[in-house]
C-alpha cells in the first residue's frame, strides 16, 4: 500500500520515486510475480493457485503525483496499479487531513486509465469509526453512482478511508452485507500482514503500508514479515 510519490520528498505517506524504482526492481529480481487487482478477484472467486510471491500494487487517494511518477515506473515494467479514488474529491486536494496535495482530476483520471486500474476510496473518506452504518451504506452508494455518471470504469472493490473498518462484529457484519448487497468483490484494510491464500476474508484484505521513511532493510523486511517490529 502506497500513497504519495515525489521526486524531492519523503515521508511517512510519500514515497520517493527513485526509492520506490528500487523496490519495484528488487520485486522481480527475487522473482514476484505482480498480480492486479482484476487478476486477484478473479482468482481468488475461481480459487486458481497463486505463485508463491504474490504481489499486487495498491495507491490510496488517487493523487496527481501518481500520474506523474507512477506511470513511467508502470510503463518501465509492464505492470498495474489500483488506485482507489476518493469520489467526492477528484479535482480537488485531500482536505480530510488538512493536506494541499492535489488529487486527479476526472480528465486526469481518464487519460491514466490505460495504466491504473480504479477501486473505490469511499465518497467522503470518513474514517468508519465515526459514521453509523447507515452512513456508510449511503456513502457506498453514492461513490458508485457518481463514478458511473462520469463514465469512469473501476473494479467492484474498496479501501476502507484510514484503512478503518467497524470493531464491532454487529457492525462489520452489516457493513460486509452491504457491500456484497452493492456487488463489491474485496475491501482493503492496512494490517501490514502477509494474506493468506484463497482469501479468508476478502472483505478485510490486508495490506502493508510502505512508509516513505522506511529503509531498503525495513521494505524488505516487511515484504516478509508483513510488519519490522514484531512486539
Ligand atoms: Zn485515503
Amino acid at each position: 500500500m502506497y500513497h504519495k510519490l515525489s521526486e524531492n520528498h519523503s515521508d511517512m505517506l510519500t514515497v520517493n520515486v527513485i526509492n520506490f524504482e528500487k523496490q519495484i526492481k528488487y520485486l522481480l529480481d527475487d522473482g514476484y510475480t505482480f498480480y492486479s487487482v482484476g487478476e486477484i478477484i478473479r482468482m481468488n472467486e475461481a480459487k486458481t493457485i497463486l505463485k508463491d510471491k504474490a504481489v499486487t500494487l495498491t495507491f490510496d487517494d488517487a493523487y496527481l503525483n501518481n500520474l506523474t511518477y507512477l506511470i513511467p515506473v508502470l510503463k518501465k515494467y509492464s505492470l498495474k496499479a489500483c488506485i482507489f479514488i476518493p469520489v467526492s474529491f477528484i479535482g480537488k486536494t485531500n482536505i480530510w487531513d488538512g493536506g494541499s496535495d492535489r488529487i486527479m482530476n476526472l480528465e486526469q483520471l481518464l487519460e491514466c486509465q490505460p495504466y491504473f486500474e480504479y477501486g473505490l476510496h469511499s465518497y467522503s473518506h470518513d474514517n468508519l469509526a465515526t459514521i453509523s452504518i447507515n452512513e456508510f451504506k449511503a456513502d457506498l452508494s453514492a461513490s458508485q453512482q457518481e463514478l458511473n455518471k462520469l463514465k469512469l470504469n473501476y473494479f467492484p472493490v474498496l479501501a476502507f478511508p484510514f484503512g478503518q473498518y467497524y470493531k464491532d462484529k454487529i457492525k462489520l457484519t452489516n457493513a460486509k452485507e452491504a457491500l456484497a448487497d452493492n456487488g463489491i468483490k474485496l475491501a482493503f484494510r492496512i494490517g501490514n500482514a502477509i494474506n493468506s491464500w484463497p482469501l479468508k476474508d476478502p472483505y478485510l484484505v490486508k495490506r502493508i503500508d510502505i512508509k516513505g521513511t522506511d529503509s531498503f532493510w525495513e521494505f524488505k523486511t516487511k515484504l516478509k514479515k508483513g510488519k519490522v517490529k514484531v512486539f
